[in-house]
């Protein structure tokens, strides 16, 4: 039996993380939950799973919350701000952190449960992004596995299985191109949030939706390969697979390519995660070679979907380059997704912070979070309208 704990059990990883340890009650058990303010589905949680705890980011959302489980026996504690979050991370009875809220908001608590000793299921890419240079030497010290939530993450995670004596030559990322394959950058100037929204194979939290149609979400996960597997970014390739088919490949240096396919389904690198190294029947579509007419390739687009481009340069100067590609990132999407700002606005704010920005080298965590802070500043000084 597994205790697992959640941060961002309301989410879209969150919710199908839930599903998974639903389909296998003798093998988990929910111990920990966490939300920004949905405490109407919290409660739901909270009255099925009878978790030790659970933490709200808004602490008036908390209290309601509180009254309103009052009556769960045996009760359930509510928490709430950053203090809470941490709790939830480093909770006694947890054997594995699912880390599923979006944002930088997870760099404190993920640090604090690796600290406390975790093992971590890392679906939240942008504390990777942001303090990877803090985290995989801390998670190496600690002696506890990041095993990767993302689906092309999981993929090259899979196919490293039983090869880390080998060198990787290559690590080919695999990208649907998002909702906006093959536009020009004019055809950009014209979208509308609705369309970003839209994705062609997933269905995820909007923040990543919005990414993914930037092709930014490919970029962060260059950078988050970078961390895990620990490679030079030349030598991740992104590779646009529009049937979302090839989760990602690994090329060796014998030339052999290693490849993981599966239909689109989250709940398989969450269950690959939580249950690794082994396999147990997944519920769901199997792949199938009669009727899959075809598996097509292309080059990425890096001239429109600047989201790649910005994200090379910002791990190619490190440091503290990446905070500011990352929350540059994550204040435009906040503001686009509250239709205040046009599509290709996005990347104009990324790329007005990154120029603007004198890099610090090997940031700590509070450098990251002040760099974190100037950005939203002088976007907000920049765009004030
Ligand atoms: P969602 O927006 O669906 O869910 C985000 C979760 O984080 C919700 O539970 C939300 O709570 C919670 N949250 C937001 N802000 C806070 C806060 N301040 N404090 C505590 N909790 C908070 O996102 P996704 O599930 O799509 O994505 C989560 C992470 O996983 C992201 O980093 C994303 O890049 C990554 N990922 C997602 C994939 C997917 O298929 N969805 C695939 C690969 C990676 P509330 O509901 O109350 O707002
Ligand atoms: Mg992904």
């Amino acid at each position: 039996m597994k205790n697992v704990a959640i941060l961002g059990s309301t989410g879209s990883i969150g919710t199908q993380t839930i599903e998974v340890l639903k389909a296998n009650p003798d093998d988990f058990k929910l111990v920990a939950i966490s939300a920004g303010s949905n405490i109407r589905l919290l409660e739901e949680q909270i009255r099925e799973f009878h978790p030790e705890i659970c933490a709200v980011w808004d602490e008036n959302k908390a209290k309601e919350l509180e009254i309103a489980v009052a009556d769960v026996v045996p009760s359930c504690r509510i928490v709430s701000g950053m203090d809470g979050l941490i709790e939830v991370a480093v909770i006694d009875s947890s054997d594995i952190l699912i880390t599923a809220v979006v944002g930088m908001i997870g760099i404190t608590p993920t640090i604090a449960a690796i600290n406390a000793g975790k093992d971590i299921g890392l679906a939240n890419k942008e504390t990777l992004v942001t303090a990877g240079h803090i985290i995989m030497p801390l998670a190496k010290e600690k002696g506890i596995s990041i095993l990767p939530v993302d689906s092309e993450h999981s993929a090259i995670f899979q196919c490293l299985n039983g090869e880390r004596e080998n060198h990787i030559n290559k690590i080919l990322l695999t990208a649907s191109g998002g909702p906006f394959r093959g536009k020009t950058r004019e055809e950009l100037a014209e979208v509308t949030l609705e369309m970003a929204l839209k994705h062609p194979n997933w269905s995820m939290g909007r923040k990543i939706t919005i990414d993914s149609s930037t092709m930014v979400n490919k970029g962060l996960e260059v950078i988050e390969a970078k961390w895990l597997f620990d490679v030079d970014p030349s030598q991740i390739e992104v590779v646009v697979q529009p049937q979302s088919i090839i989760h990602s490949m690994v090329e060796f240096d014998d030339g052999a390519v290693m490849a993981q396919l599966g239909t689109p389904d989250m709940r398989l690198p969450i269950q690959y995660a939580l249950y690794y190294p082994k396999r147990v029947y997944l519920e769901g579509k199997r792949l199938d070679f009669s009727t899959l007419t075809e598996i097509t390739f292309s080059k990425p687009d890096p001239d429109t979907f600047l989201g790649l481009r910005y994200a090379y340069k910002a791990i190619e100067c490190g440091g503290s380059m990446p905070t500011v590609f990352n929350a540059a990132n994550e204040c435009a999407v906040a503001k686009f997704l509250n239709k205040e700002i046009q599509f290709l606005e996005i990347y104009e704010m990324i790329d007005y912070c990154m120029n603007e920005h004198t890099n610090i080298s090997d940031p700590s965590v509070e450098q990251i979070l002040e760099t974190e802070k100037w950005v939203y500043d002088i976007i907000e000084s920049r765009w004030n309208r």
